[in-house]
């Protein structure tokens, strides 16, 4: 059994550009989460949100600082490592669906598995379809498929192989509420079943609330951390 994986930044900094003309994407950031926990991390366009989960996936080096992940300082791994750590350990979800156009939602969810096929991918694959309601869809391809099936079909691939950690980027931002509603059921309910620490970027405020823990970026600098609720219950005051 995998265990989850704990993420812990210090002093973060991200610059984009020339020394002469950058962006602060990311300027100064500190924080630690613990295994197990799910985390919104909220703020306006621009604030920093997906370069955070950038350097968190290692897509992304920091200008300075280091991050870790489950015990090992991602931000110092050579890119091959990081691609080792990202496929077998992290669950990743973006705004697009990122499908491959011309496999079917099985072979899309089965290739997060291994690049060759083996029969049990398959088996494996479909019992996560079926989990998320998409066993009869599983060998259409993506353009056969509504929005909210596609991101669906993202989240089995993302699921499937049982990471320690599941980095999702404004992962409803282009479903309709109900579909937005769908996929964040099921994304919790996977984190909760498999106890995996889960870190969600979004605008959405009702979607923040259900997490854990609030991260709000306001131009690449943390400026309010909401504690844990479980914590708080009813002793929360105000807000
Ligand atoms: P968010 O996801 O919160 O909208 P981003 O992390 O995408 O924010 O962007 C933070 C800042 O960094 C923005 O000003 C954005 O324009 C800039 N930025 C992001 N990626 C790049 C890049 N590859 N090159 C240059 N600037 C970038
Ligand atoms: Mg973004």
């Amino acid at each position: 059994m995998k265990r989850p994986s704990g993420i812990s930044l210090k002093e973060v900094c991200k610059r984009y550009g020339t020394p002469a003309n950058s962006v602060h994407a990311l300027d100064g950031v500190s924080f630690t989460i613990e295994p197990a926990m799910s985390v919104a991390v909220t703020g306006p366009s621009g604030c920093g949100k997906s370069t955070l989960l950038g350097v968190i996936a290692g897509l992304e080096t920091p200008t300075s600082g280091s991050v870790s992940v489950g015990g090992r300082t991602i931000s110092d791994l050579a890119e091959r490592e990081r691609a080792l750590i990202r496929r077998h350990e992290f669950g990743l979800v973006f705004q697009a669906d990122n499908l491959l156009p011309y496999l079917t939602a099985l072979e899309n969810v089965a290739q997060q598995l291994s690049m060759q096929p083996r029969p049990e991918d398959g088996e494996r694959s479909l019992a996560m379809l079926a989990c998320l309601g998409l066993a009869d869809e599983s060998g259409r391809l993506p353009d056969q498929l509504s929005g909210g099936q596609r991101q669906r079909v993202a989240l089995a691939r993302a699921l499937v192989h049982r990471p320690r950690l599941i980095l999702a980027d404004e992962p409803t931002g282009s479903l309709d509420a109900a579909s937005s509603e769908l996929v964040i059921d099921l994304l919790l309910t996977a984190q909760r079943e498999t106890s995996t620490t889960l870190v969600v970027a979004t605008h959405d405020a009702d979607l923040a609330r259900r997490l854990d823990r609030t991260i709000r970026l306001t131009d690449g600098r943390v400026v309010e951390g909401r504690t844990v609720p479980s914590v708080l219950d009813g002793k929360a005051s105000g807000a």
